[in-house]
């Protein structure tokens, strides 16, 4: 982006060219709904500079979509009628190394006239960080994936499920019951035993991610049965949101080839650890970190002290952009490792907000990272709300309350309250609300966006209203 229109169409000549070189037919240009559903438009790799100059289109209708396809609507959204437009973003163009013959680019939407469409949340996120930009901060973010690895259904298997052990054969057609979800590994949690079980799948994983310019940091298995984890290096905060979009979908392919499913839902089995996709953040200002201020509490220079209480203060409204399913509070359980007390704590698994303050002497080890935040969230509004949070308790001057340390999830109800522990919302109802009362987050979305994403998050509620936990689990699990 940056570039001006004329030198955007010879820079997709240039790169039509590469593709046409590197087998590449396709490509998939992708944006992220207000539900979290990653949506798609693909074009043969001739029409790249078509789609650069005219965009490809796509209804409006889709910032009003639910994560089951449903349709509600806001004041300023809903309905058949209008058109938008693709534009793939040419300097993030990947060639898809698990899915042959195709490239991906992430697209902002812009309406028929070339003007911004208001509910874009690709450029809500590039507006935030402009504005962090304006005020000399430079933000620095990345996403934790973690995902539940299956075996994919088998075509010729009455359902998705292993025979019960009783050797009987489940009635075609039913519900798998969560325990019988086939597993390709049976190794503990953060176990050797999981990783050598399947360590093909995590190498080519691995391989595809690397060859797409995404640079790992950590790949392991995780707590729960079938969980993995991926991290990948910080960037800015639009490049993490993409990022993470592309480290999904090439987890998806790579399972795919080897005929397993991935899954980075809330709650994979309700009643059990959960996928979350925390968010890792720091700031700096010219260059140097704001979390190596000598002789500042905890290493934070007073912005960076600032904006992290600004996000702790606005997490109970956040929670509506980072857990934004009811089947995210099925996850948002104490004693999870999820966050789901309204505190902070240094090195702290149980807080919400965890500081990392790393080796002293390694000048970028320290930043912090949202806990409670899953990957039903759209990346590009987590982004962009946690920057207008944070930017709202600068300008507010918000200091951080005493940090945590402990599980906040052991201690008696009276303990909390005397330390003024409050537990985040626990339903979507609760952090919508609290969404919807939320100043900074209005004044940032914007009315158009905050409208759009308010109504997505009343369908989802009153679709599940009446659902008992494992009914919501085996609805959504199959969805992010
Ligand atoms: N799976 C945990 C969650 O639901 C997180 C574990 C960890 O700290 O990485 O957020
Ligand atoms: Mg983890």
């Amino acid at each position: 982006m940056g570039l001006r229109p004329a030198e955007q169409r010879e820079q997709a000549r240039q790169l039509t060219a590469r593709l046409g070189a590197e087998g590449v037919l396709n490509v998939a240009l992708t944006w992220v709904d207000n539900a979290g559903i990653t949506r798609v438009k693909a074009i043969p790799a001739q029409r790249l500079e078509n789609a650069v100059h005219r965009g490809v289109g796509m209804s409006p209708v889709f910032d009003v979509f639910t994560s089951d396809d449903a349709i509600t609507e806001s004041a300023h959204l809903g309905g058949p009628d209008g058109d938008l437009r693709l534009h793939p973003d040419l300097d993030r163009l990947t060639t898809l190394a698990a899915q042959p013959g195709w490239a991906w680019a992430p697209a902002d939407r812009y309406d028929q006239l070339g003007l911004p469409h208001l509910a874009c949340q690709r450029q809500f996120a590039r507006r935030m960080t402009e504005k962090a930009a304006a005020a000399g901060l430079d933000l620095r973010m990345g996403f934790e994936t973690e995902w539940v690895v299956t075996r994919a259904p088998d075509p010729r298997r009455p359902h998705h499920t292993t025979a019960p052990d009783d050797g009987s054969t489940p009635a075609a057609g039913s519900t798998p019951a969560a325990g019988l979800l086939d597993y390709p590994c049976t190794g503990p949690a953060y176990g050797m035993t999981r990783l050598v079980e399947l360590s093909d799948y995590l190498r080519d994983v691995t391989e595809a991610l690397t060859l797409q310019g995404v640079d790992v940091l950590q790949i392991h298995p995780e707590y729960a049965q079938g969980q993995f984890e991926v991290t990948t290096t910080p960037g800015d905060p639009v490049r993490a949101a993409d990022d993470v979009v592309l480290v999904r979908e090439t987890i998806r392919a790579v399972s795919a080839r080897h005929g397993l499913r991935a899954t980075f839902a809330p709650t994979v089995v309700a009643g059990q650890v959960g996928n979350g996709c925390h968010l890792h953040l720091s700031l700096h200002r010219e260059g140097s970190s704001l979390h190596r201020a000598a002789g500042a509490e905890w290493g934070l220079a007073p912005d960076a002290h600032a904006f992290l209480a600004g996000v702790l203060a606005d997490l109970p409204a956040l929670l509506a952009i980072g857990c934004p399913s009811p089947a995210s509070y099925l996850r948002l359980q104490p004693s999870r490792w999820a966050g789901v007390y309204q505190c902070w704590g240094v090195e702290n698994r149980e807080a919400a907000l965890r500081l990392i303050t790393g080796a002293p002497d390694d000048p970028d080890g320290g930043h912090a990272e949202v806990k409670t935040f899953d990957a039903a969230a759209n990346p590009y509004l987590v982004v962009g709300s946690v920057i207008a949070a944070g930017l709202h308790g600068i300008e507010t001057g918000t200091p951080l309350p005493a940090p945590e340390t402990g599980d906040p999830g052991v201690l008696g109800v009276r303990e909390r309250a005397r330390r003024g522990i409050v537990r985040l919302p626990a339903t979507l109802t609760e952090a919508a609300d609290r969404f919807e009362k939320s100043a900074p987050l209005h004044e940032a979305l914007g009315k158009v966006l905050h409208g759009a994403i308010l109504a997505v998050r009343r369908a989802e509620e009153e679709h599940f209203a009446e659902s008992e936990a494992e009914e919501i689990a085996a609805a959504t699990r199959g969805r992010w």
